[in-house]
């Protein structure tokens, strides 16, 4: 593995192209259903006087740096291409200062690259292959010809560079490529294939301009002078007859609206001073050099625009890349970039030309058109899972909405600033609290799809992909089961579930997690009833029977899990009913009564023996004697730590007041009340408080900041939608029953882990409250633990085995009473594990871990979903949005800006296809690692393609060099290196299957690079 990529010879490119199209209806990966078909004849003409089937496309960047990932950006819409910068430095020397992985974009990208890393010369036949691909390829699959799109040249960073021997005779050639080597190579190639080509002509290729590009985009590094920005934009109008864009930095809004704009929307841990504010071009000089600049441009009937934005530069603080700078892009650039789009419009009055990027995506790509603004080129959103497939949607949505350039709405502008400034999908908190999606297995060599939502988020497993799709197509019943194969509290959890899948959901990526919980309660409420009602008894399959303590969700589901699978069953609960924590504080309105007692019924009708009111000093000992095994599950009910050093006795904690609210027909609180903590249990009691008789003002107290709180984002959304108080950087010192003193706090600057610890500023506040509730997490009383004897660890917590079972035979603790307070579905999952080794020990099986078959689903309809965002929940249709990562993954080949990661069919597997990765076309940029949904990085596991030996012997990659015909130089899993001939078996199992679908079917993948042929 090496960050060297080898590009491919054009005869290489088509003939992968092509054959994989006729096999498998893909170009380099992307499907025929993904290709976007534009209306034949419905082109605009762009502010640079391009006319275009889509003002969309690529940004300079990792997407348009190789031949190949130009072409793909095109199959799937795109049709104005930002080409990667070149400037003189290049090649090894431009790569050695890149450190790689270099592209972080979990949610707003982060990069740290900037310019091609091919040489120059390289670069630009990328561009001539790409130009003769698309023209080709075009015309054969009926997407329209190469005169509907752009190459628009990206150049930096200095006149002298640009005067120089690399990067002239680079922009000499992109307006005139006849004369060059690489022209002449792709017209023979093509020339030599007019027969194999049913509808590109010899007249096409002899129509074929050689003029590849007509405009150019100035990109300045920061800190550029605006004197060089002027001389080199003056340069490319006035010596190269272009049209030509400078780049302009957001930094031109100046630090400190950049600072409150990014704080606003939640991105207060982004790092930055304000050097490049002072030291990047001024506001004041860039208006005066642009009037001058368009002067120019119109004398010579050229176009002079602006490119926003730029990028954004901020310190990496976080580990995120390993540099000291990073550049920032995706959602946090688009209100910066409007906002200069909307200042730099009003002081040229809607006249100056911008092309724009910075966070457009499907969601605004329409109302940014809608502007004039045009074109608009994408990055970081396909970096994300869908790839560039996302120009599909993108280029189909322009296409509703597109017109001729005609100068910018500088009215229509200044209201989409206010909406985006003002829109919740632009803060920080819309992509819920998660950071990466990555869930802790290691990535496996092959089959290795697998849906995060429900291996890695779901504690206990559920068939979610399977539930979803069932619950779309209307068949509630099967969805039902499905569920309920591994769920005992269908409805409970469809309405509480904290949700863990959702922080995994490939969707959070596109849009938004999809709503699994909802689907479930929509299951629940539709079959639920009956299904309980054709419930039958499972006969008893051994004589030993199992004693329950507690009946909350864990001693249930324990309860549900043992009688399912044949053994009988008794509950002891001290309480007067079922469901604990769940029935006794849980506000009502979060859950009713009625949706406690559907799944209650569950176990009921199943002939689990329910016990209640029992007195709760139970033995171990006497137990044991009528059962053979025993399952503590008594919850975790103690008082909390008191959040006050002095007044402890004043606080009344949160359980005491949800069971005196739910229990004892309301608490009296007074009129003020404060809540303290920021878990779920805080905005329960904040909750509660505000709706509680004689309450006029409850408020929510917390050290922290909200992106510190460890509730759900959804449970703050709701207190901060019922327009109650959360109070920030308040810690609680005392409380002498009327007066809260607090101490006023701030955020320090972030450790190496991007923790910001909270430091006290020594000022006080004092505040009156009538009560004042203590919510910052409850105990487990472990006083039963060690009457009964059980061996407890150092926080005096039952000491267990991996199957909960203590340091008694036969007696766990699951539930909150083994992990103190904890969730609804981690008490079910603790269940699960122990009566799991309770059936073992008992010789029975276990039926949830009979695990079916994964449900078949077209390949090409569940491809089809791939690329769109899909902004609402849709109420029944949900499950529609489910991308089906258990039956097709292939987010690595999507992810990749250079297709180096490449699925393929290989028989004999689970997963219908395989992937493969291509050394020669990696880069190391790291991003299909960020969102594999294993632990692992495909560009590292999976098994790897060398093309040369020099990357073999750099590798430490499981793969194939090929050496003479059926022979390969092989590396396998265990580091061996070895010599391998097709006709030999001496591969591991997997490995050999892989290589012979290659031989057999994509033996393009193994075509030698550019240099090295025949
Ligand atoms: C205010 C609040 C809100 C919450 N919101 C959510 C949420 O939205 N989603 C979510 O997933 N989780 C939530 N939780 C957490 C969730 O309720 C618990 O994790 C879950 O109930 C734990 O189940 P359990 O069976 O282990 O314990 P419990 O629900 O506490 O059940 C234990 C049972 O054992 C009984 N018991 C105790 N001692 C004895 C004894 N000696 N003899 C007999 N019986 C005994 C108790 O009476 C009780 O019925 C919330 C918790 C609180 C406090
Ligand atoms: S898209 Fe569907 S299968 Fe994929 S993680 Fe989300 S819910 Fe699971
Ligand atoms: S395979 Fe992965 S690391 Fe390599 S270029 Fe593609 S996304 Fe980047
Ligand atoms: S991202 Fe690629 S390597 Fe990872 S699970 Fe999906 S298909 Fe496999």
């Amino acid at each position: 593995m090496s960050d060297l990529m080898r590009p491919l010879s054009f005869g290489h490119l088509m003939t992968w192209a092509l054959e994989e199209y006729a096999r498998d209806g893909s170009i380099f990966g992307v499907k025929d259903n993904q290709f976007w078909r534009p209306a034949p004849g419905r082109l605009i003409t762009d502010s640079f006087g391009d006319r275009l089937a889509s003002p969309v496309g690529p940004a300079a960047g990792p997407q348009t740096q190789l031949a190949n990932n130009i072409l793909v950006a095109y199959l799937s819409g795109a049709r104005f291409m930002e080409l990667k910068t070149v400037q003189r430095i290049d090649g090894e020397e431009l790569r050695n200062a890149v450190a790689k992985p270099c592209i972080q974009a979990e949610d707003e990208g982060y990069n740290c690259e900037w310019s091609t890393e091919l040489t120059v010369s390289e670069g630009y036949d990328e561009y001539v292959k790409a130009y003769f691909a698309i023209a080709v390829l075009g015309k054969e699959l009926g997407l329209g010809s190469v005169d509907e799109v752009a190459f628009n040249i990206s150049v930096g960073y200095d006149l002298e560079g640009i005067k120089g021997d690399k990067v002239r005779p680079f922009i000499d050639a992109m307006v005139d490529a006849s004369s060059t080597p690489i022209f002449r190579e792709c017209q023979a190639w093509v020339e030599d294939h007019l027969m194999e080509l049913s509808h590109f002509t010899r007249e096409d290729l002899d129509n074929l301009s050689p003029q590849v590009s007509r405009s150019v985009t100035l990109s300045t590094m920061h800190g550029c002078p605006a004197d060089e920005i002027e001389r080199i934009a003056m340069h490319l109008l006035t010596e190269k007859h272009l049209h030509t864009f400078v780049k302009c930095n957001p930094t031109m809004l100046g630090y400190q609206f950049a600072r409150d704009c990014l704080d606003r929307l939640g991105y207060d841990y982004l790092s930055f001073d304000d050097h490049h504010f002072t030291e990047d071009l001024q506001y004041a000089d860039a208006v005066q050099m642009f009037g001058r600049l368009t002067a120019q441009a119109r004398k010579r009937g050229l176009t002079f625009g602006i490119k926003l934005t730029n990028t954004f530069p901020v310190a990496v603080s976080r580990g995120e890349l390993p540099a000291e700078e990073m550049y920032m892009s995706g959602r946090p650039l688009l209100p910066l970039s409007l906002s200069l789009a909307l200042r730099l419009s009003r002081e040229f009055d809607g006249s100056l030309p911008i092309s724009f990027s910075g966070g457009v995506d499907a969601f605004n790509i329409k109302e940014i058109l809608s502007t004039g603004i045009q074109p608009v080129t994408v990055a970081t959103t396909i970096l994300k899972p869908g790839g560039v497939t996302r120009f599909r949607q993108l280029s189909s949505l322009a296409a509703e909405i597109m017109a001729d350039y005609q100068g910018i709405d500088v009215d229509r502008l200044a209201a989409l600033v206010d909406e985006v400034l003002n829109d919740e999908r632009y803060h920080k908190r819309y992509r819920e609290k998660v950071q990466s999606r990555k869930t802790d297995s290691p990535l496996p060599l092959t089959d290795c799809y697998k849906a995060p939502c429900q291996d890695g988020g779901c504690p206990i497993h559920q068939r979610i992909p399977e539930y979803l799709r069932l619950s779309a197509a209307g068949e509630l019943k099967e969805a039902f089961e499905a569920i309920a194969f591994d769920n005992t509290a269908p409805t409970i959890l469809g309405v509480l579930c904290s949700e863990p899948c959702r922080d995994h959901c490939t969707r959070l990526d596109y849009d938004q997690s999809i709503d699994i919980r909802g689907v479930k309660l929509a299951a629940a409420d539709g079959a639920q009833d009956a299904f309980v009602a054709a419930m039958r008894r499972p006969a008893l399959l051994t004589d030993h029977k199992v004693g329950i303590i507690g009946a909350g969700p864990a001693g249930i589901a324990a309860a549900v899990f043992l009688r399912r699978n044949g053994m009988d069953v008794d509950v002891f609960e001290k309480l007067e009913g079922p469901y604990g924590i769940v029935k006794y504080i849980i506000p009502g309105f979060r859950i009713t009564r009625e949706q406690i007692e559907r799944d209650y019924q569950l176990a009921v009708q199943l002939g689990v023996r329910f016990h209640f009111s029992c007195e709760p000093d139970y033995s171990v000992e006497q137990l044991k004697k009528t059962f053979g095994h025993v399952i503590i599950a008594t919850g975790s009910w103690g008082k909390c730590p008191s959040p006050v050093q002095e007044g402890q006795d004043n606080i009344l904690d949160a359980i005491e007041f949800l069971w005196q609210a739910n229990n004892e027909g309301g608490a009296r609180v007074g009129k003020r009340v404060a809540v303290i903590g920021a878990g779920d249990v805080a905005m329960d009691c904040v909750r509660t408080a505000a709706r509680t008789e004689g309450v006029e003002e409850a408020v929510l107290l917390y050290r922290r900041t909200e992106p510190y709180m460890p509730a759900t984002q959804h449970e703050v959304n709701l207190v901060r939608s019922e327009g109650l108080a959360m109070d920030e950087l308040v810690a609680p010192i005392s409380y002498d029953g009327t007066t809260l003193r607090c101490e006023e706090m701030r955020l320090s600057d972030e450790d190496a882990d991007g923790r910001r610890a909270v430091i006290g500023r020594g000022t006080f506040v004092d505040l009156p409250f009538d009560t004042v509730i203590g919510a910052t997490g409850a105990t487990v009383g472990t006083g039963a633990y060690a009457r009964n004897g059980l061996a407890q660890n150092s926080r005096g917590m039952a000491a267990v085995d991996a199957s909960f079972q203590t340091s008694i035979q036969h007696v766990y603790v699951i539930g909150d009473g083994r992990l103190g307070p904890s969730s609804i579905v981690r008490a079910v999952a603790d269940a699960k594990s122990a009566v799991r080794a309770i059936l073992h020990n008992e010789h029975l099986s276990v039926d949830y871990d009979t695990r079916p078959q994964k449900i078949a689903r077209e390949p090409l309809e569940v491809h089809g979903r791939r690329g769109l965002l899909i902004a609402e929940i849709n109420g029944k249709a949900e499950g529609d949005r489910c991308l089906a990562c258990d039956v097709i993954c292939e987010i690595c080949t999507e992810v990749c800006p250079n297709r180096a990661n490449v699925a393929i069919t290989v028989p004999g597997f689970a997963d219908p296809r395989q992937i493969v990765h291509i050394d020669a076309l990696c880069n190391e940029c790291g991003n299909c690692g960020t969102f594999c949904p294993h632990a692992g990085l495909p560009y590292k596991d999976k098994i790897t393609i060398f093309w040369t030996s020099e990357a073999f012997e750099d590798s430490t990659n499981v793969g194939f060099l090929p050496l003479t015909e059926g022979v390969y130089l092989t590396r396998l899993p265990d580091g061996s290196v070895r010599e391998h001939r097709v006709d030999h078996e001496d591969l591991p199992d997997g490995m050999s299957q892989v290589l012979a679908a290659i031989e057999e079917d994509h033996s393009f993948l193994f075509a030698a690079p550019v240099g090295a042929q025949s």
